[in-house]
């Protein structure tokens, strides 16, 4: 079987297409499947629409959260829930054309464990564009995991990197470097990344920003050693210009020959006090965000909470409380 898994916040106006163009597509895969939408707290039309859908076809399952959680969270919900052999993760609106899902499976059936798609072309401002590729190329720089560039969340996984991602305790979850971390045969698919169907963009710059600094901190210590680096040139560069100063008052009249007499220095003094402030307050944030993380990972904090799930197999009185409560991980 197979599970396509949708995360979905406020796309009222992409559903309907999704429904009719996944339906359609699927019905050339010639195998069992089931959908998996994740509602990430969206407004009341939204999740009325999708319980019309799933009255309409019981193969899509709804899980609804309590609030909204955030795309990664609600891709990692979706592994969590999903029963397929395989399990692709696409976006509600429709940017990745379920019709690309073919190829995909053929991979998957070729034996590769993680397909993941490439976008050769984007139908963003150029300044996001700009954006995605910087982005991606500082993570490919900093971090110890290859992470494919240019390559989203869209992707199938077979049921073995599902089970091993779900196995990931860890509460900051940037899936596409879960994936790419875990290993096996990973092969790329390109595709060209169409424009939304409709609706707004639910991810906000602030929320992208986010996405970004998630996805380097996790996967990476490097800034971590870039300020040790840092630290380093600075205090060796402050140390000759001691030794120099030292000199230059010992030995006055012979460097006041060259015009490099001393005198009083009170620009300097501004502003390396001001360039050594700046610098101490960027390497406390850095190890702050690390700090900040092992915060959140110490407190053990479910990852989501589910308000209710449209299942045909079990509805939501029947659910055990693990599953209210997404991912509670107890200490074992
Ligand atoms: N999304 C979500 N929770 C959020 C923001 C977005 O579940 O807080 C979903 C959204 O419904 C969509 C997917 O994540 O299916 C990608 O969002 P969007 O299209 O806004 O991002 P973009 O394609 O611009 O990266
Ligand atoms: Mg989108």
């Amino acid at each position: 079987m197979i599970s396509v898994i949708i995360p979905c916040y406020n796309e009222i106006e992409v559903l309907q297409p999704l429904f009719e163009r996944l339906t359609m597509a699927a019905a050339s895969w010639n195998r069992p499947y089931e959908v998996l939408v994740v509602d990430d707290g969206s407004r009341e039309p939204t999740w009325k629409l999708l319980q019309s859908i799933h009255e309409r076809d019981p193969r899509w399952r709804v899980v609804r959260f309590a609030r909204n959680f955030g795309h990664q969270t609600t891709v990692s919900a979706g592994l969590f829930y999903a029963r397929g052999d395989a399990v692709i993760i696409l976006d509600a609106d429709l940017q990745d054309p379920p019709e690309e899902l073919q190829r995909f499976i053929d991979k998957w059936q070729e034996g590769n464990e993680v397909v993941y798609a490439i976008r050769t072309q984007r139908k963003e401002g150029l300044l996001k564009r700009t954006l995605y590729a910087l982005f991606y190329r500082m993570l490919g720089w900093l971090s110890d995991v290859r992470i494919p560039y240019d390559s989203g969340d869209f992707c199938l996984l077979d049921r073995k990197i599902v089970d091993l991602i779900n196995a990931m305790p860890e509460q900051n979850r940037f899936v596409r470097g879960m994936r790419a971390w875990v290993g096996f045969r990973q092969v790329g698919v390109t595709y060209a990344r169409a424009a939304r169907a409709g609706g707004e963009p639910q991810y906000t710059l602030a929320k992208l920003i986010k996405l970004a600094v998630d996805g380097i901190f996790s996967f990476s210590t490097t800034p971590l050693r870039i300020v040790t680096y840092l630290g380093l040139i600075i205090s060796s560069l402050s140390f000759f210009a001691t030794f120099f100063t030292l000199l230059q008052r010992m030995f006055a009249p012979t460097f006041a020959q060259y015009g490099l007499g001393p005198v009083p220095g009170f620009a300097t003094i501004v502003m390396s006090v001001l360039f050594l402030g700046g610098i101490q307050l960027v390497c406390l944030g850095v190890i702050g965000e690390y700090v900040g993380r092992i915060y959140d990972e110490v407190k053990r904090r479910p990852l989501w909470v589910v308000r209710e799930m449209l299942d045909a197999e079990s509805d939501t009185a029947s659910l055990a409380s693990e599953h209210r409560i997404g991912r509670n991980w107890k200490a074992e």
